[in-house]
């Protein structure tokens, strides 16, 4: 897809077929420029209906993790890799990805984070280029540092989809909240946060 393709504006972007289906497209949110760039799957059906990136279930549990790093919603920015609800919400395929990674690549560009978030499998393939196949599990809760495009010199944290907390929560609170704990530990060495502030378990209790 060429550049020429897009429109000047996101909402006004028809490029894939899902934004047929969908309500409406769903901006990323947040600060610009932000230290903390946070990207997820694509918007479910609450955020189809309200045009803002993470107010369901998984949202809430989003807040968590920012509660726990000591951020409001207002102090990062809040994206998707996918900006429009997929039919059903199912997975987002690899030519949409593809597609709107032209936005994704802008929101890069104008927060300019130095840590960037993704958060599930498909938000760290587009953002690490993992095969399609690289699972979340062995990658969440560890530092990588980006060489690929927009993403080159980033510090990159991925961590499961909130939605794997608040659909199965029993599986997967534990191993949440360590790889929350090296997000914590993560900020406080880059100085982002300052040490006495050690209250992430608190802001991530259920
Ligand atoms: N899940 C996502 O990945 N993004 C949203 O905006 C909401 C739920």
């Amino acid at each position: 897809m060429s550049k020429e393709s897009y429109p000047p504006d996101l909402c006004d972007c028809s490029i894939c077929d899902i934004r047929s289906t969908a309500t409406q497209v769903v901006p990323g949110w947040g600060a610009k420029p932000a230290e903390i760039m946070i990207v997820g799957q694509n918007p479910g059906k609450e955020e189809d209906k309200t045009g803002v990136p993470f107010v369901g279930a998984s949202g809430k549990w989003l807040d968590r993790i920012l509660k726990a790093i000591a951020h409001k919603r207002d102090e990062v920015y809040i994206t998707n890799t996918v900006k429009c609800l997929t039919p059903d919400n199912r997975l987002p395929e690899a030519d949409e990805i593809k597609s709107c990674a032209y936005w994704l690549i802008k929101d890069v560009k104008e927060v300019n984070p130095s840590l960037v978030i993704p958060l599930g499998a498909c938000a760290m393939q587009a953002v690490l280029c993992t095969p399609p196949d690289a699972r979340i599990t062995e990658h969440a809760g560890k530092l990588y540092h980006s060489s690929v495009g927009v993403f080159k010199d980033k510090l990159i944290f991925p961590l499961m989809h909130p939605a794997t907390l608040a659909y199965n929560r029993s599986r997967n609170y534990d191993p949440y909240c360590q790889h929350v704990a090296n997000l914590f530990a993560l900020l406080v060495e880059l100085g982002i946060l300052e040490p006495t502030v050690d209250n992430w378990r608190e802001g991530f209790k259920i």
